[in-house]
């Protein structure tokens, strides 16, 4: 029988000094714990690898510490667009959305966009429209609202500078959420989630949501889920070239992934990581920032759940 295999991310980078408290850590591990049994126990009862990663990253859509649904950050305009993708491994078909607010679970409508529309990807007021037909409800500005995502826009607001969700680019910490997982059958499946980057102009489009890009997943090769700089992964094409490098050189999912993000990405100037998972069960969080807030279990073993670096 196939292992069954689930990792989680809550963005990678680098925690402001001082803002890490023992307290919030234990808060962050235990909501990357709650969101990691969710989904696990679906896969553990013979449930799919779609379903596992939908149900993982709603849990970390509804905590405000998770840049994504409810925890989104401000956009320039003082907004909240959230981006959000999936994929199944086995048909190979997925769903995107983009520059969405209000939406408390932009994954689920991202969902809705594959197996509901006869498309891939809506944006914008076409994606809110869609969500309307389906009778989503609409969240209020106040469901999203967080006095330190405010703060962080606060000191960006009127300038052209836009940030990963804290605001020193050599302290910064991307809060981005994605699911990776294998399921009994050996299907594969990604999900990636987020509400972008501080100030970020209006109607700027991050990697999480374009498909090859934060997020892709391929039976015959691997599942993938990304955070960082979106802008430099667009430009690395990253999910899709870990897939790539397994496909057409052979290499295993860790050769793959390391390379992607510890060479490819960084000779662009990229800072971030990533999760995926291959049909065998073997799972991978590499990153190139001093952390990435991430939670794996394989089978019966015990679950790992980790901030920094080892
Ligand atoms: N990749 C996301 C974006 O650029 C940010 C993140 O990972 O936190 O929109």
């Amino acid at each position: 029988m196939n292992k069954i295999a689930l990792a989680i991310h809550g963005g990678a980078g680098t925690l402001v000094k001082g803002m890490m408290t023992p307290e919030l850590e234990k808060r962050y591990k235990e909501d990357l714990n709650t969101a990691l049994q969710e989904g696990y126990i679906i896969l553990a009862k013979g449930g799919s690898s779609i379903d596992a990663v939908e149900r993982s990253v709603n849990c970390l859509e509804d905590s405000p510490l998770f840049n994504a649904g409810k925890g989104s950050v401000f956009t320039a305009t003082g907004d909240h667009e959230m981006d959000a993708s999936i994929m199944d491994g086995k048909s190979r078909n997925a769903g995107a959305i983009s520059l969405v607010s209000g939406i408390r679970n932009p994954i689920s409508l991202a969902r809705d966009v594959m197996e509901k529309s006869e498309h891939v990807f809506l944006a914008g007021e076409g994606a809110i429209e869609f969500a309307k037909k389906l009778n989503y409800i609409f969240e209020d500005k106040s469901y999203f609202y967080d006095s330190l995502r405010y703060n962080q826009w606060q000191e960006l607001k009127g300038t052209e500078d836009f940030k990963l969700d804290h605001s020193h680019k050599k302290d910064s910490k991307f809060g981005t959420v994605g699911a990776v997982a294998c399921d009994l059958d050996g299907n594969l499946a990604a999900a990636t989630s987020t509400g972008g980057m501080t100030n970020k102009r209006f109607g700027r489009i991050g990697d999480s949501s374009l498909i090859g890009v934060g997020n892709y997943a391929n039976n015959n090769t691997c599942a993938v889920s990304c955070t960082g700089s979106g802008e430099f992964f667009i430009r690395a094409v990253v999910a899709y070239d870990v897939s790539c490098l397994m496909e057409y050189k052979g290499l295993s999912l860790k050769e793959a992934a390391d390379i992607v993000i510890n060479k490819r990405l960084l000779d662009l100037g990229g800072d971030g990581g990533l999760i995926a998972v291959d049909k065998q069960g073997n799972i991978t969080m590499p990153f190139n920032t001093e952390g990435m807030y991430r939670a794996s279990k394989v089978s019966d073993e015990k679950e790992l759940i980790a901030i920094y670096g080892t």
